[in-house]
């Protein structure tokens, strides 16, 4: 089988996998119990706070780990929510990760306001700043990288323009670790990331606070991670997903290397399947991910024949069974409903090679020529990917 679907998850890497294992064969014991083992634990937690809070370039004091990017995302708005006047507004991209959407709107409600997207996927910074400009906004929320397309948003530029103007700056960065060189986060006063997009184990992830954000507390019921988030740590994961962020320096520049690969493979499909739209190629992208329109068929059967012959791809939709939710990306970009259930998203990781991705191109070529034989007819239902 050869994976192209990296943005929704990882293999653990061999250093991830090397510090998950030790952590679970001898660093299981709970890091905030009495005894010398428990010390020792705890120092392994810190040490891997450290580490990870040099790379962010925040203070060690500042990084809570969290059970993933949705929990810390959520966590997140929830607090900015106390702590911004009521008056004030919360401004979001149009397609950033239903953890952050829905958390927003079901905090926010109304004072939630969405920005302008430009035709190549990034949101239009002359509308921010327009908004800014002219709203009271007390919080900006913009992710670095869309999971979906991979255009990388202008988020450095957008945390410089919130802290000129007294704005506070959210930055889920999920997507941007594992695919690119440390970015200037100093800007930004949360910063969200999670170990299973750079191949570091699912359910763990990470918060970096701004120094003055007093009272942050993830999930309430004991005074772990100072307070901030209660619940007894998942030591061996949080060793691992640091292991997995060190490790994925050795191998970012393979990462970078993909994008010749993927842009090779686009231009070959646009050869040979005629209307096909590659959503933000004129854009910066992550190196490593293709989102496209396929002009005919439903994207479910594509996968299910890419499936077939050994591919695994991504609808990268919010599919769910039995109904169908159109991307907020596709809606931001203007695309008709029916665009949104014909997307395939490809996403690779560092290891995958030129030969797998003319391959995959292949595979296209040959399920697009059996589909267009079969004509329409065929299975319509929705899975959720
Ligand atoms: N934010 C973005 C941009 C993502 O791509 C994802 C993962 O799909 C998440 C948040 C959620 O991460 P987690 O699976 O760790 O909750």
């Amino acid at each position: 089988m050869a994976y192209f679907d990296y943005n929704a998850t990882t293999p653990l890497s061999s250093a991830g996998k090397q510090a998950l294992l030790d952590g679970l064969e001898s660093n299981w014991v709970n890091p905030s119990s009495p005894y010398r083992d428990s010390a020792r634990v705890h120092n392994l937690l810190e040490e891997s706070r450290l580490l990870l809070a040099e790379r962010l370039q925040k203070s060690p004091s500042e990084l809570v780990f969290t059970g993933g990017a949705t929990e810390a995302n959520n966590a997140v708005i929830r607090y900015i929510a106390r702590q911004i006047p009521e008056d004030s507004e919360l401004l979001i991209s149009p397609f950033e990760h239903p953890s952050v959407s829905e958390t927003a709107d079901s905090t926010f409600g109304g004072r939630v306001r969405r920005l302008k997207a430009l035709k190549d996927g990034r949101i239009d910074l002359e509308d921010l700043i327009d908004t800014i400009n002219s709203v009271n906004i007390g919080v900006c929320s913009l992710m670095a990288v869309n999971n979906e397309s991979g255009v990388v948003q202008p988020w450095e530029k957008v945390s410089q323009i919130c802290r000129k103007a007294g704005i506070l700056m959210h930055c889920d960065a999920s997507q941007w670790f594992g695919k690119f060189e440390e970015g200037d986060f100093s800007n930004c006063d949360f910063v969200v990331g999670c170990g299973h997009k750079f191949c570091g184990p699912k359910g763990v992830g990470f918060v970096a606070l701004s120094s003055n954000s007093h009272g942050f507390r993830s999930q309430l019921g004991g005074d772990q991670e100072s307070g901030r988030r209660g619940g007894t740590e998942n030591v061996p994961s949080i060793l691992s997903m640091v292991a997995a962020m060190n490790e994925a320096e050795s191998w970012l520049q393979k990462m970078g290397q993909q994008s010749s690969f993927r842009d090779e493979f686009e231009d070959c499909l646009k050869t040979n399947i005629p209307d096909l739209v590659c959503i933000g190629n004129t854009a910066t992208r992550a190196p490593n991910t293709s989102f496209i329109v396929m002009p005919r068929f439903e994207n479910v059967r594509w996968v299910r024949k890419l499936d077939l012959r050994g591919f695994q791809v991504s609808t990268g939709s919010a599919c769910s069974t039995g109904s169908t939710h159109s991307s907020p990306l596709l809606e931001a970009l203007g695309f008709s409903e029916d665009a949104g259930r014909q997307t395939i998203r490809i996403s690779s990781g560092p290891e995958t090679l030129g030969s797998d991705w003319q391959a995959l191109s292949s595979a296209f070529q040959e399920v697009w020529e059996e589909l267009l034989s079969s004509g329409n007819s065929g299975n319509t239902e929705v899975i959720s990917i």
